[in-house]
């Protein structure tokens, strides 16, 4: 369905949306107001578009009746958590209503006999951290937004993150969910089980699904026993090749498994010490490895970390290894890798966001590529992300004679490039971040058109109408 196939709000919809959520949870005609719920954090202000009309439900009974209204009156439909996305899934692109879950942000229940947490999509996702901390239990998920992202955005998203070395991504943990269809239904899918083959595996089917296959209401995510130490080292060496030449041998190596092994390619690294203000001594190195450990004890993690040290003193190219063994050390290293995106993003206005990912063991080959092309083109390119998944966050930073007009005739050609060599690699478009709007024209490089076929056969038959965030992923 095209944009010019779907109705404006009239002030019949307007009146029947007041009646849902009560006109202190409605948003319209505030060109202000509205202005916030127009984007998500893709810095580009292409990618934005004003909703409509913003409202803001309470309950699943809620949003079912909103999405019932919008199938009746050929609306579209965007919900939105926190808005802290990268590829523009929030984003109203054909305008009609967007269902910010901001309201829904409570604990339903905690199991602890299960070591389960029942939650609404709205809670922000390091808040259930906070709360299960005196439990001794945790919610292994770890985007490096917990602070500001939404638990049902990480599960449109299925985010990845921090500690997927170790503890996986998003999806490894959500174990039900209740959603709001696209056709006004509410249904459960999973529930309290760690197995359950009953059926198509919905819940996975949900994951990733960015908005486009329903509403998600009530998460019930499976938890973990909190451990209660934890130690990181950062591994500087004199070369990108040296630094990730010796990711995917750490765990084979040692056989250890840290938490996290993360990359910052030097480019990087000076664009957020000058940020933060740190002074780390670098000893010039080009690439950097920030690897995590954690347990519940110190000197098995010491053990663990005195492994891996002397395992990458033996690699090529080592300069030196600082160890960070207490909470404030720790901080002070994390504080680099957790502030990039946002360090990184103030730089230029021309720049491209990408998080390709490739498996783990050809790290190497993608980075040795973005030299090549960052050579070839006299690119800037700050480049990080969490190595040990084979996912790589990559900026593409115009050189600062570029105008407008240069940046936007060679980035495609620099992206398709890029591209083709990813999936050569056996590598996809993105690893975390989903494809949104800002992505999907690139899709069918990755994606055979067999394979988008059924996706876009499963959207077409849960959503005939299209009403459930148009115009993401793909285009129907
Ligand atoms: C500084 C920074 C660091 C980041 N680091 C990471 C990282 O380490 N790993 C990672 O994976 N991502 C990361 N992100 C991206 C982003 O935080 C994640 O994608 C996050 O999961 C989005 O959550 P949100 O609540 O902000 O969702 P939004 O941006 O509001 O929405 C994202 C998508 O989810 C859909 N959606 C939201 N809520 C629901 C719901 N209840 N039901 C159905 N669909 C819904 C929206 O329609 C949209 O398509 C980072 C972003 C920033 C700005």
């Amino acid at each position: 369905m095209s944009c010019n196939k779907y109705n404006k709000i009239d002030k019949d919809v307007l009146k029947r949306l007041k009646e849902i959520v009560g006109h202190q949870n409605l948003i319209f005609d505030n060109e202000e107001k509205l202005e916030p719920y127009s984007k998500d954090e893709v810095p580009d202000s292409k990618y934005s578009h004003m909703p409509e009309v913003v409202v803001k439900p309470s309950t699943s009974v809620e949003i079912s009746s909103i999405v019932k209204l919008a199938n009746k009156r050929k609306i579209p439909l965007t919900p939105r958590g926190a808005g802290s996305g990268l590829s523009g899934g929030a984003v109203p692109i054909y305008g009609g209503i967007v269902i910010s879950l901001e309201n829904m942000n409570k604990i339903i229940e905690l199991d602890r006999k299960n070591m389960m947490i029942t939650v609404e999509p709205g809670i922000v996702s390091n808040e259930i951290n906070e709360y299960l901390r005196e439990y001794n239990l945790f919610y292994a998920g770890y985007p490096m937004s917990m602070e500001t992202c939404f638990i049902g955005g990480n599960v449109a998203e299925n985010a990845g993150g921090g500690k997927a070395v170790k503890y996986g991504v998003t999806s490894r943990y959500v174990i039900g969910l209740e959603v709001v269809m696209p056709n006004g239904e509410i249904v459960e899918y999973g529930g309290k089980l760690l197995k359950d083959v009953t059926g198509y595996n919905m819940v996975q089917l949900m994951l990733a699904s960015e908005g486009t296959l329903g509403i998600f209401t009530k998460i019930i995510l499976k938890l973990l026993p909190l451990p209660k130490y934890q130690a990181d080292i950062l591994c500087l060496f004199d070369s990108t090749d040296n630094a990730v030449n010796s990711v995917h041998k750490i765990i084979t190596g040692t056989g250890i498994t840290p938490v996290s092994i993360e990359y910052m390619n030097k480019c990087a690294l000076e664009i957020v010490f000058k940020y933060l203000n740190e002074s780390i001594q670098l000893h010039n190195a080009e690439g950097t490895l920030l690897i995590s450990f954690d347990g519940n004890s110190p000197d098995r993690i010491e053990e663990d970390y005195t492994a891996v040290c002397n395992f990458l003193e033996k690699q090529k190219g080592l300069l030196e290894i600082y160890v960070a063994d207490n909470l404030s050390t720790s901080e002070r290293v994390w504080k680099l890798r957790i502030n990039l995106a946002e360090a990184v993003s103030v730089l230029s206005k021309h720049q491209a966001a990408e998080d390709l990912v490739v498996p783990p063991a050809a790290i190497n080959k993608l980075s040795a590529f973005l030299n090549k092309l960052s050579a070839k083109y006299c690119l800037k390119v700050p480049c990080y992300g969490h190595a040990g998944d084979g996912n790589l966050h990559i900026r593409i930073v115009a050189p600062e004679d570029w105008g407008k007009n240069k940046w936007e005739e060679l980035l495609p050609i620099i992206q398709d490039e890029l591209y083709r060599y990813t999936y050569n690699l056996g590598g996809r478009l993105s690893g975390e971040h989903g494809i949104g709007h800002k992505r999907k024209k690139y899709i069918d490089y990755f994606l055979s058109e067999s394979h988008l076929n059924v996706l876009k056969t499963i959207k077409k038959s849960l959503d005939p109408n299209n009403i459930m965030n148009p115009g993401k992923i793909f285009d129907i």
